[in-house]
């Protein structure tokens, strides 16, 4: 087995409600493969990639739910 090395790439959503804007999902993807775990484990349970690798900052997944805040206020006159 090829020695694999990864990261875990967190899923977050976009708040209002944190400093930063966003806030972290208990869910993270596997860069390797893409397999999505609900926490960070040592190794990737699909590929097996050991993930000791640091995630770069802008690695996450943004999750869009703010779909129902589809305001198009078209005023009709
Ligand atoms: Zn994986």
């Amino acid at each position: 087995m090829a020695n694999l090395h990864a990261y875990w790439i967190h899923h977050a959503r976009k708040t209002e409600s944190t400093v930063t804007g966003y806030i972290f999902l208990p869910k993270c993807d596997c860069s390797n493969c893409g397999y999505t775990s609900t926490m960070e484990k040592s190794v990737c349970p699909s590929c097996g990639a050991a993930m000791d690798r640091t995630a770069p900052k802008d690695a996450m997944v943004v999750e869009d739910d703010d779909k129902k805040e589809e305001k198009k206020e078209e005023e009709k006159k």
